[in-house]
Formats: structure tokens, sequence, C-alpha cells
């Protein structure tokens, strides 16, 4: 018994380590991927999962500085992009960003809608209008317009997939990040209310919820030891995500691979209790 005990916490602290893979098979050749706020963290993962699974990729955020650095990192790993500013909250720039990607790369086949913001911590009693407004505009709004308008492009060719990036923080709102969780859970809401009607286009649309991932938006759970401790002792695999974790996951859902599933959830925790 204790022998199984001590192997057990030996063992823990490297379960889940990702295997280095060499083989990854060109699944998305000849598809074109938009990812949003793709310039870091899990966005840059996944236009790099994509790309290295032979997609065509359109890398995105606010800042050109970002775009440009994530364009040549990706460029550098021998992937297809492109790349331009687009702050999702804008009309004209999600206007741009889908007509650019049409005119340079000839049409659309996948969409991860991965951008969030969140203005504000503390009591949600204490959120504002405007912080609503700015939460749901980008988070969920963005979202579902964004998809509305690849449809008809997916429709010329035939379908697409898409993926939104949810949270784990969509099934259980973290403490001092309300408004945020909300606008996680609605994404989840989101993704089983367009599935039907995708579906009459072959278009699949999942999502995906990750747990802590180590990235800069995270970097005010995992920097303080206490509160890192705290979120480790809720998962099954002792160390935080990272935004590869992530990245494969969302380029399965856009694989043929996962052609029979639509509407659904996938949560990437490390073993985090998800439950509505
Ligand atoms: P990150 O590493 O900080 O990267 C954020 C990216 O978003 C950057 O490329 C940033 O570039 C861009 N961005 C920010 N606001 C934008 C906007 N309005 N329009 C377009 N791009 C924008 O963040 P991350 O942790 O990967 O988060 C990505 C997604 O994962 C978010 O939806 C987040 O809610 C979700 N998520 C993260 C975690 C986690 O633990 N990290 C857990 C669950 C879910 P610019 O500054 O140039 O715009």
């Amino acid at each position: 018994m204790l022998k199984a005990v001590t192997r057990c916490l030996w063992s823990n602290p490297v379960a889940g380590r990702r295997m280095m893979s060499h083989h990854i098979s060109p699944n998305l050749s000849g598809r074109v991927a938009i990812v949003t706020a793709s310039t870091d963290g899990i966005g840059l993962a996944a236009a790099e999962a994509l790309g290295q699974r032979g997609a065509h990729v359109v890398v995105s955020s606010r800042r050109q500085a970002n775009v440009d650095k994530a364009v040549s990192l990706l460029r550098s790993k021998n992937i297809k992009v492109i790349g331009t500013t687009c702050n999702v909250g804008k009309a004209e720039d999600r206007d741009k960003l889908i007509n650019l990607t049409i005119e340079q790369c000839g049409g659309v086949d996948i969409l991860v809608s991965n951008a969030a913001v969140n203005p504000f911590f503390g009591n949600i009693l204490e959120s504002t209008e405007e912080v609503w407004d700015k939460i749901l505009g980008v988070n969920v709004k963005a979202s579902f317009l964004l998809t509305k308008q690849v449809v008809p492009h997916m429709e010329k060719r035939g379908g697409g997939s898409v993926v939104i990036v949810s949270s784990v923080a969509g099934y259980q709102p973290m403490q001092g990040l309300g408004p945020y969780s909300v606008s996680k859970t609605a994404l989840l809401g989101l993704t089983k209310a367009l599935a039907p009607d995708l579906a009459h286009s072959n278009i699949r649309i999942n999502c995906v919820a990750p747990g802590i991932i180590k990235t800069r938006f995270s970097a005010a759970l995992w920097e303080n030891e206490s509160m890192l401790e705290e979120f480790l002792k809720q998962t099954s695999i002792k160390r935080l995500g990272q935004p590869e974790d992530i990245g494969g996951v969302i380029a399965f859902l856009c694989s043929d691979e996962a052609s029979y599933i639509t509407g659904e959830t996938i949560t990437v925790t490390g073993g985090m209790n998800c439950r509505l």
C-alpha cells in the first residue's frame, strides 16, 4: 500500500508530459485557417499546430509589431502564413481580416475564435455596464459575428470547421472574474446554438475549454505561489498547461478526424473538475 502511494506521488509530477512527435501528418494541407488573437499564447500555438499540419494560416492581433513577430516566427518553422492587425471588437477590423484572407489565400476553411479580454477583476457586484459591454462584445458577440461572416465563404468550399476558445471558468466562475466567466459560459451555449444550423452547410463548430495555461493572460493566477498551489490541488496532472497542450486539440477538432464531432466542448484542464 505504502509502496503504491509512494509510486503515485513520485510519478504524478511528470504525468501527462508531452512526448515530442516528429511525425505530424499534413492532414490540413490545402486548407486556409483564420486564428484570432494568434500572436501569443494559445492562439499562436493553435496557428502553429494548424500550420504544422499543412494549413495556410492567417494570424492577427491588435498590434502590428506582435503580428510581424508571429509571422516571422511561424515562417522560420516553414509554416505558410500571412498576418494583419485585427481587434475583433471592431467591425472594420473583422472585415479587413476576412477580405485579406479571401484575397491572399483564396478562401477560408477554418476559423479559430480565440480572442478574449478581461478588463475587470473584483466583486461582480461592482462591475459596470461598460465592463459588461466590453467583455460580452469582444468575447461573445465578436465570436458570433466572425462565425456568421465566414459561413458564406466556407459554403463556397463545401464546408468548414469553427473552434471557439472558452475556459474552465465557463464551468466554474473564478473568484474575481465573474463577468469574464459568464462570457465563457455563454460561448458553450453559442457553440451548441450554432451547431445544428451550421451542419446544414457542412460546417462543424466546437469549443475548447482550457484549464490554467501558462500565458501572459493568466500570469496573475500562476505568478502567485499560493494561488498556483491552490490551482494545482484541483488538477490531476500536477503542472500548468502549456499553449501547445491546447493547440493540438484545436487542430484535431479542425481536421477530418473529428468529422462526426459538432456542438461539443472539449475540456483541456489536466483533470480539473468541469461541470455546469
Ligand atoms: P495571451 O497569451 O495573453 O495572448 C493574448 C493574445 O490576444 C495576444 O496575441 C494579443 O495580442 C491578443 N489580443 C488581445 N486582445 C485582442 C483583441 N481585442 N482582438 C484581437 N486580439 C487580441 O492569452 P491566452 O492565455 O493565450 O488567451 C487566449 C484565449 O484563451 C482567451 O480566449 C482566453 O480567455 C483563453 N483562456 C486562457 C486560459 C489561460 O489560462 N491562459 C485559460 C482558459 C482560457 P495583441 O496585444 O497584439 O492584441
